[in-house]
């Protein structure tokens, strides 16, 4: 990864780490899931506003490591008016770009979400990126039980 690259990612971690977006509470949520990574003490509550079957809003409560606050933060930007189908495909992708062997992950498939790409280079703040979308899995398949990383 060239290094003005790897600057400009963490600038978007940063950003959303002091300034997460959606950290709020939907009262009439149709599904709400916590998420725990016992590895780095990572806690959320994900708030889903479903329409259908697309979602029409996404918000988080909780506290954890700028890498999982960032990834949730980003995360309820991106699923914002998704299907869960479409947002199903998106956990996928991501699981792939942080976790996979795969040296050709599609970048631009994914966005802003590529900021993240470079955890995979860390394998103990995995869990802290994907928490977020473990969790947004158990919601999209309407498990209440909360999730955990370990
Ligand atoms: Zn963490």
């Amino acid at each position: 990864m060239f290094e003005d690259l790897r600057d400009l990612y963490q600038e978007v971690i940063f950003d959303h780490n002091r300034n997460p977006r959606n950290f709020r509470v939907i009262e009439d949520a149709d599904r709400k899931v916590e998420g725990f990574n016992p590895l780095c003490g990572d806690r959320l509550t994900l708030y889903l506003k479903m329409d259908g079957d697309r979602i029409a809003d996404a918000s988080f409560q909780g506290s954890g490591c700028a890498i999982s606050t960032a990834s949730v933060s980003l995360m309820t930007e991106i699923i914002k008016d998704k299907t869960e189908a479409e947002a199903e495909a998106l956990f996928l992708t991501f699981h792939e770009m942080t976790t996979g062997k795969s040296e050709d992950i599609q970048l631009e498939a994914v966005g802003k979400l590529a900021v993240l790409a470079g955890v995979r280079e860390y394998p103990a703040r995995v869990k802290c990126a994907t928490l977020a979308w473990h969790t947004l899995d158990a919601a999209l398949k309407n498990q209440q039980e909360a999730v955990s990383t370990e």
